[in-house]
Protein backbone atom coordinates (compact mmCIF):
# COMPACT_ATOMS: atom_id res chain seq x y z
CA UNK A 1 0.00 0.00 0.00
CA UNK A 2 1.60 3.17 -1.19
CA UNK A 3 0.24 6.59 0.15
CA UNK A 4 1.52 8.58 -2.98
CA UNK A 5 -1.53 9.54 -5.04
CA UNK A 6 -1.83 8.54 -8.39
CA UNK A 7 -3.38 10.58 -11.00
CA UNK A 8 -6.82 8.30 -12.49
CA UNK A 9 -7.63 8.87 -15.71
CA UNK A 10 -11.52 9.29 -16.98
CA UNK A 11 -12.95 9.27 -20.46
CA UNK A 12 -16.23 11.05 -20.55
CA UNK A 13 -18.76 9.97 -23.28
CA UNK A 14 -21.08 12.28 -24.41
CA UNK A 15 -22.37 14.22 -27.17
CA UNK A 16 -24.15 17.33 -25.18
CA UNK A 17 -21.17 19.50 -24.65
CA UNK A 18 -22.94 21.10 -21.90
CA UNK A 19 -23.18 18.04 -19.88
CA UNK A 20 -20.29 16.60 -21.17
CA UNK A 21 -18.12 20.00 -20.44
CA UNK A 22 -20.00 20.15 -17.18
CA UNK A 23 -18.90 16.46 -15.58
CA UNK A 24 -14.98 17.07 -17.40
CA UNK A 25 -15.24 20.00 -15.10
CA UNK A 26 -16.18 18.18 -12.06
CA UNK A 27 -14.07 15.32 -12.15
CA UNK A 28 -11.23 17.63 -12.25
CA UNK A 29 -11.95 19.20 -9.51
CA UNK A 30 -11.87 15.99 -7.79
CA UNK A 31 -8.40 15.59 -9.03
CA UNK A 32 -9.32 12.97 -12.11
CA UNK A 33 -7.28 13.76 -15.58
CA UNK A 34 -10.05 13.63 -17.89
CA UNK A 35 -10.34 12.89 -21.86
CA UNK A 36 -13.88 13.98 -23.54
CA UNK A 37 -15.26 12.17 -26.51
CA UNK A 38 -18.33 12.53 -28.31
CA UNK A 39 -19.49 9.98 -30.36
CA UNK A 40 -19.19 6.02 -30.72
CA UNK A 41 -15.78 5.93 -32.72
CA UNK A 42 -14.24 8.35 -30.89
CA UNK A 43 -14.86 6.93 -27.99
CA UNK A 44 -13.31 3.76 -29.01
CA UNK A 45 -10.24 5.13 -30.33
CA UNK A 46 -9.59 7.39 -27.18
CA UNK A 47 -10.24 4.33 -24.86
CA UNK A 48 -7.91 2.66 -26.97
CA UNK A 49 -5.25 5.38 -26.76
CA UNK A 50 -5.49 6.63 -23.31
CA UNK A 51 -6.68 3.38 -21.58
CA UNK A 52 -8.42 4.98 -19.04
CA UNK A 53 -9.16 3.64 -15.28
CA UNK A 54 -13.08 4.64 -16.12
CA UNK A 55 -15.45 5.73 -18.41
CA UNK A 56 -18.41 7.52 -18.22
CA UNK A 57 -20.64 6.40 -21.31
CA UNK A 58 -23.82 8.28 -22.34
CA UNK A 59 -26.33 5.60 -24.08
CA UNK A 60 -27.14 7.89 -27.12
CA UNK A 61 -24.40 8.88 -29.12
CA UNK A 62 -23.76 9.65 -32.69
CA UNK A 63 -21.63 7.19 -35.11
CA UNK A 64 -22.54 4.15 -32.94
CA UNK A 65 -24.08 4.20 -29.73
CA UNK A 66 -22.64 3.43 -25.80
CA UNK A 67 -24.10 0.21 -25.74
CA UNK A 68 -21.98 -0.41 -29.03
CA UNK A 69 -19.08 1.34 -27.20
CA UNK A 70 -19.42 -0.71 -24.47
CA UNK A 71 -18.76 -4.27 -26.38
CA UNK A 72 -16.00 -3.14 -28.51
CA UNK A 73 -14.01 -1.69 -25.13
CA UNK A 74 -14.76 -4.29 -22.82
CA UNK A 75 -13.73 -6.59 -25.44
CA UNK A 76 -10.54 -5.08 -25.91
CA UNK A 77 -9.60 -4.44 -22.60
CA UNK A 78 -12.17 -4.56 -19.42
CA UNK A 79 -12.55 -1.21 -17.82
CA UNK A 80 -14.74 0.08 -15.15
CA UNK A 81 -17.76 2.03 -16.89
CA UNK A 82 -20.44 4.14 -15.56
CA UNK A 83 -23.25 4.05 -18.09
CA UNK A 84 -25.61 7.41 -18.09
CA UNK A 85 -29.09 6.39 -19.61
CA UNK A 86 -32.38 8.13 -19.87
CA UNK A 87 -34.94 8.39 -17.36
CA UNK A 88 -37.20 5.11 -17.41
CA UNK A 89 -35.26 3.08 -20.04
CA UNK A 90 -35.21 0.50 -18.83
CA UNK A 91 -34.09 -1.26 -22.38
CA UNK A 92 -30.84 0.64 -22.31
CA UNK A 93 -30.18 -0.20 -19.15
CA UNK A 94 -30.21 -4.00 -19.07
CA UNK A 95 -28.78 -4.32 -22.41
CA UNK A 96 -26.09 -2.03 -20.89
CA UNK A 97 -25.75 -4.80 -18.17
CA UNK A 98 -25.66 -7.38 -20.45
CA UNK A 99 -23.06 -6.05 -22.58
CA UNK A 100 -20.83 -5.21 -19.63
CA UNK A 101 -21.37 -1.63 -17.59
CA UNK A 102 -20.70 -2.16 -14.28
CA UNK A 103 -23.21 0.55 -12.72
CA UNK A 104 -25.88 3.18 -14.70
CA UNK A 105 -26.91 6.43 -13.49
CA UNK A 106 -30.05 7.89 -15.19
CA UNK A 107 -30.34 11.44 -16.27
CA UNK A 108 -30.53 14.07 -15.01
CA UNK A 109 -28.21 13.17 -12.24
CA UNK A 110 -26.25 14.93 -9.81
CA UNK A 111 -22.51 15.53 -9.72
CA UNK A 112 -22.33 14.07 -6.52
CA UNK A 113 -23.68 10.86 -7.54
CA UNK A 114 -22.05 10.38 -10.20
CA UNK A 115 -18.53 11.12 -8.19
CA UNK A 116 -19.66 8.97 -5.38
CA UNK A 117 -20.53 6.12 -8.13
CA UNK A 118 -17.78 7.24 -9.89
CA UNK A 119 -15.19 6.48 -6.36
CA UNK A 120 -17.42 3.56 -5.75
CA UNK A 121 -16.39 1.76 -9.16
CA UNK A 122 -13.06 2.73 -8.97
CA UNK A 123 -12.86 1.40 -5.50
CA UNK A 124 -14.35 -1.88 -6.54
CA UNK A 125 -11.62 -2.61 -9.60
CA UNK A 126 -8.30 -1.54 -7.28
CA UNK A 127 -9.54 -2.77 -4.71
CA UNK A 128 -7.72 -6.37 -4.79
CA UNK A 129 -4.32 -4.82 -6.30
CA UNK A 130 -2.56 -6.36 -3.08
CA UNK A 131 1.10 -7.83 -3.93
CA UNK A 132 0.77 -10.92 -1.76
CA UNK A 133 -0.51 -13.64 -3.74
CA UNK A 134 -3.15 -16.41 -2.13
CA UNK A 135 -3.70 -19.50 -3.96
CA UNK A 136 -6.06 -19.93 -6.55
CA UNK A 137 -9.64 -21.02 -5.33
CA UNK A 138 -10.99 -24.01 -6.64
CA UNK A 139 -14.04 -25.48 -6.77
CA UNK A 140 -14.32 -28.57 -8.86
CA UNK A 141 -13.26 -27.59 -12.23
CA UNK A 142 -13.67 -23.59 -11.28
CA UNK A 143 -10.57 -21.93 -10.64
CA UNK A 144 -10.81 -18.59 -9.25
CA UNK A 145 -7.74 -16.69 -8.57
CA UNK A 146 -8.25 -13.79 -6.88
CA UNK A 147 -4.62 -11.77 -6.52
CA UNK A 148 -5.14 -12.00 -10.48
CA UNK A 149 -8.32 -11.38 -11.07
CA UNK A 150 -8.36 -14.72 -13.67
CA UNK A 151 -10.98 -17.19 -13.70
CA UNK A 152 -11.12 -20.32 -15.71
CA UNK A 153 -13.14 -23.23 -16.08
CA UNK A 154 -12.23 -26.48 -17.45
CA UNK A 155 -8.99 -24.69 -18.15
CA UNK A 156 -10.36 -22.16 -20.52
CA UNK A 157 -10.48 -18.33 -19.36
CA UNK A 158 -13.67 -16.40 -18.40
CA UNK A 159 -13.39 -13.01 -19.25
CA UNK A 160 -15.11 -11.28 -16.46
CA UNK A 161 -16.08 -7.79 -15.52
CA UNK A 162 -14.88 -6.36 -12.75
CA UNK A 163 -18.67 -6.14 -10.91
CA UNK A 164 -18.57 -9.90 -12.73
CA UNK A 165 -15.77 -10.93 -11.01
CA UNK A 166 -16.74 -9.15 -7.51
CA UNK A 167 -19.85 -10.74 -7.51
CA UNK A 168 -18.37 -14.16 -8.38
CA UNK A 169 -15.46 -13.89 -5.32
CA UNK A 170 -18.18 -12.52 -3.17
CA UNK A 171 -20.28 -16.16 -3.75
CA UNK A 172 -17.03 -17.80 -3.54
CA UNK A 173 -16.33 -16.82 -0.39
CA UNK A 174 -19.51 -18.67 1.29
CA UNK A 175 -19.89 -21.51 -1.15
CA UNK A 176 -23.46 -22.88 -1.14
CA UNK A 177 -24.71 -20.47 1.05
CA UNK A 178 -27.15 -18.23 -0.42
CA UNK A 179 -26.43 -14.35 -0.59
CA UNK A 180 -29.71 -12.06 -0.56
CA UNK A 181 -29.72 -9.71 -3.67
CA UNK A 182 -30.12 -7.01 -1.23
CA UNK A 183 -26.76 -7.55 0.18
CA UNK A 184 -24.83 -8.31 -2.84
CA UNK A 185 -26.20 -5.09 -3.67
CA UNK A 186 -24.73 -2.97 -0.80
CA UNK A 187 -21.50 -5.14 -0.11
CA UNK A 188 -20.78 -4.65 -4.13
CA UNK A 189 -22.55 -1.66 -5.45
CA UNK A 190 -22.79 -0.21 -2.07
CA UNK A 191 -26.31 0.92 -2.38
CA UNK A 192 -28.08 0.33 1.14
CA UNK A 193 -31.78 0.28 -0.90
CA UNK A 194 -33.20 -2.33 -2.46
CA UNK A 195 -34.34 -0.90 -5.54
CA UNK A 196 -31.54 -1.84 -7.90
CA UNK A 197 -31.56 -5.72 -7.15
CA UNK A 198 -32.00 -5.81 -10.77
CA UNK A 199 -28.77 -5.18 -11.57
CA UNK A 200 -27.53 -8.04 -9.37
CA UNK A 201 -29.54 -10.02 -11.52
CA UNK A 202 -28.48 -8.65 -14.70
CA UNK A 203 -24.72 -9.03 -13.84
CA UNK A 204 -25.51 -13.18 -12.39
CA UNK A 205 -27.15 -13.76 -16.32
CA UNK A 206 -23.33 -12.10 -17.50
CA UNK A 207 -21.55 -14.18 -15.12
CA UNK A 208 -23.95 -17.09 -15.76
CA UNK A 209 -23.14 -16.87 -19.48
CA UNK A 210 -19.32 -16.97 -19.15
CA UNK A 211 -18.89 -19.59 -16.15
CA UNK A 212 -21.81 -21.81 -16.72
CA UNK A 213 -25.34 -21.51 -15.70
CA UNK A 214 -24.95 -24.27 -13.81
CA UNK A 215 -22.35 -22.75 -11.35
CA UNK A 216 -25.07 -20.54 -9.88
CA UNK A 217 -28.21 -21.38 -8.33
CA UNK A 218 -30.98 -19.02 -7.79
CA UNK A 219 -33.60 -19.19 -5.11
CA UNK A 220 -36.55 -17.12 -5.86
CA UNK A 221 -37.26 -14.50 -4.60
CA UNK A 222 -33.86 -14.51 -1.92
CA UNK A 223 -30.64 -14.62 -3.93
CA UNK A 224 -28.43 -16.76 -5.81
CA UNK A 225 -25.55 -19.77 -4.14
CA UNK A 226 -22.31 -20.58 -6.14
CA UNK A 227 -23.34 -24.31 -6.57
CA UNK A 228 -20.61 -26.26 -5.93
CA UNK A 229 -19.88 -30.28 -5.47
CA UNK A 230 -16.84 -31.45 -3.31
CA1 LIG B 1 -26.19 11.91 -25.73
Amino acid sequence: MSGTPVTRTVLVVEDERTIAETVAARLRAEGFAVELAFDGPGAVEAARRVRPDAIVLDVMLPGFDGLEVCRRVQAERPVPILMLTARDDETDLLVGLAVGADDYLTKPFSMRELTARLHALLRRATRNDTPATPPPLRFGDLEINLAERRVHRAGVEAHLTPTEFDLLAKLAASPRMVLPRERLLADIWGWADASGTRTVDSHIKGLRRKIGADLIRTVHGVGYALEVTR
